[in-house]
């Protein structure tokens, strides 16, 4: 099967929090390189902090999942701070289904945002978990990083001329 998002979306401080309680979500996965931050971002942007926090305090539960190492993970999450799987090996979805298994989540009510078809939407796809696909934030890079992008390029096109996908707001207007 290929690998389709639900929803499409340029960067994640655009998306309110009324579109996530429409939507019936109560846990957020969000992926940390790129869609909160660059790569170089040890700490998180004053954005990323307070974005976080407003939805922390409407009473969603955000949690940071990043497959980076748990220095810089545990570095940037706990500065907001927020909880937070490192290693999260995606796109495998064992670590996270195990994660909300632990904490009681329903996987109905989950919603994981990230910039990366071939990881984070891979890992909800197989996870049976929505996603939003979001737009890098910054052209630079992680090594590692730039084969996956080159990988997934011709399938973010694909998403892109079908149509098939709505944006958020699409999604949002439609209810
Ligand atoms: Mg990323």
């Amino acid at each position: 099967m290929k690998i389709t998002p639900t929803f499409l979306g340029k960067n994640i401080f655009e998306i309110p929090v009324s579109f996530y309680q429409k939507k019936g979500y109560e846990v957020l996965l969000f992926d940390l390189d790129n869609t909160l931050d660059s790569y170089r971002k040890k700490l998180p942007s004053s954005r990323a902090s307070s974005y976080i926090t407003s939805l922390k305090e409407a009473g969603l539960t955000v949690i940071i999942v990043s497959n980076n190492q748990k220095r810089r993970v545990k570095r940037y999450a706990e500065k907001i701070p927020c909880p937070y799987l490192f290693h999260a090996g995606k796109p495998s979805p064992k670590k996270i289904l195990a994660y909300l298994k632990k904490i009681g989540a329903d996987p109905k009510k989950v919603l994981l945002c990230g910039d990366q078809l071939l990881t984070d939407v891979k890992a909800g796809n197989r996870g049976k978990i929505d996603t939003i696909l979001l737009s890098p934030l910054g052209k630079e890079e992680a090594p590692w990083t730039k084969f996956n992008r080159w990988m997934e390029k011709k399938r973010r096109r694909e998403i892109i001329r079908e149509g098939s996908v709505p944006s958020w707001e699409e999604s949002y207007e439609q209810d």
